[in-house]
């Protein structure tokens, strides 16, 4: 019999175990035990303050949806279910506190999904616990007083999107329906209640080729910073869905599991910044772009800090950073390098780099004003959002 333990994403899994060998990710989590160590966190009574928990009494079919989703998914712990108000889409599964494990749903979210795509966003949520994924506290890391080092925060963002991928297949598990998954991640992704527009899940397919055949020919593609998020972008979720549901985990004679996790890594790539190691032509002027602009932020206030140097170097290797670089003239063969990676690489691609370069921005504690000017000014001109600037130095990350 296919249990829920056999489909978690074989990546979540190796990435979850290196971050639990990290030795930031431990010290963290020390933290946070002694913490937990004087009481609880307080998180059931800051949601009985704040939203309305949802009796068996005033929603039997939720819980009717809630109790097969656990028995599924072999999850005894008792679950409780919260309702808040917000007009988005949302649902999210806390860490459990006295026993009790509590799922939130936003008010839109149950009033505009149906039964087979509130099983699916049930299942997601509950796949979060069963899969341990509270274990790294990915918030606190990413957001807390030390921020991680460049390799550590990089390590987080692919392991939080392998860990969305695991927890879709334990939805999927529990709803045993294709067309609802992918219903309900459409409406997730595009906000809307099906009501004015006909959900087809070919099309929505379609557009994940589109990214990957744009990313192949490296053209100027349309703005796609929404690729660089914790969460897998949306349709590519669904095709990773529709992979698991095409293989042998869950069809007979379907594609071999190893074939799967493989073909989900490839397709997850298209998240990634493998141009640190890539050989092709625009990987090599990403790599260059990366040098001079790393050095160009990192000197923009007060010089070249050593936890800036620590993160230049977590990119490009230990000592690979020389007292000896003349900064000036890298500083000024960087609009060139620019031009360089504009012509070679994809926007898409562009986009990673200046990712990365948030990432230097970030090295030392806070963002100085001059910094995040010359993060813009690069930005600026591969034609990269200020939007997106922003959105990486906050990183407000949390699993939803
Ligand atoms: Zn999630």
């Amino acid at each position: 019999m296919l249990t829920a333990e056999k489909i978690r994403a074989r990546s979540d899994i190796e990435l979850f175990n290196k971050l639990n060998r990290h030795a930031d990710v431990k010290r963290v989590k020390e933290q946070l035990e002694r913490e937990a160590d004087k009481g609880p966190a307080g998180v059931r009574r800051r949601l009985l303050a704040t939203s309305v928990r949802l009796s068996k009494e005033m929603a039997p079919e939720i819980r009717a949806i809630a109790d097969d989703c656990t028995q599924r998914l072999g999850i005894t712990i008792p679950v409780e279910i919260y309702v808040y108000a917000s007009p988005s889409y949302n649902a999210a599964c806390v860490k459990p506190e006295e026993g009790r494990l509590f799922i939130m749903f936003s008010s839109s979210l149950l009033e505009r999904f149906d039964a087979g795509e509130l099983r699916f966003v049930m299942g997601h949520e509950l796949g979060h616990y069963l899969y341990h994924h509270h274990d790294i506290p990915i918030g606190y890391l990413l957001m807390g007083k030390h921020r991680p080092s460049p390799s550590l925060a990089l390590q987080l963002f692919a392991w939080s999107r392998y860990a969305e991928i695991s927890a879709d297949r334990a939805g999927a598990h529990c709803a045993q329906d294709f067309e609802s998954v992918g219903r309900g991640l459409f409406k997730l992704a595009s906000g809307l209640s099906g009501d004015v527009v006909t959900f087809n899940l070919r099309d929505f397919l379609l557009q994940i080729d589109e990214m990957q055949s744009s990313d192949a020919e490296s053209a100027q593609g349309a703005p796609m910073e929404d690729w660089f998020s914790t969460h897998p972008f949306s349709p590519l979720r669904v095709k990773a869905l529709q992979m698991f549901h095409e293989s042998d985990l869950v069809v007979e004679r379907g594609m071999a599991a190893a074939e799967l996790e493989a073909q989900v890594t490839s397709l997850m790539g298209l998240m990634e910044p493998s141009y640190l190691e890539s050989k092709t032509e625009a990987a090599e002027a990403m790599r260059r772009l990366l040098f001079a602009g790393a050095i160009t932020v990192a000197d923009s206030a007060e010089g070249i800090s050593r936890q800036e140097i620590a993160a230049f170097e977590q990119f490009f290797g230990e000592h690979s950073f020389k007292e000896s670089f003349d900064v000036q003239q890298i500083k000024g063969g960087l609009d060139e390098r620019i031009e360089h990676a504009r012509e070679l690489a994809s926007h898409a691609q562009c986009t990673q780099v200046i990712r990365d370069l948030c990432v230097i921005a970030r090295a030392d504690d806070h963002v100085a004003p001059g910094e995040r000017k010359a993060l813009l000014q690069i930005a600026l001109k591969l034609d990269v959002g200020m939007p997106f600037v922003e959105r990486c130095l906050a990183t407000d990350t949390e699993l939803d």
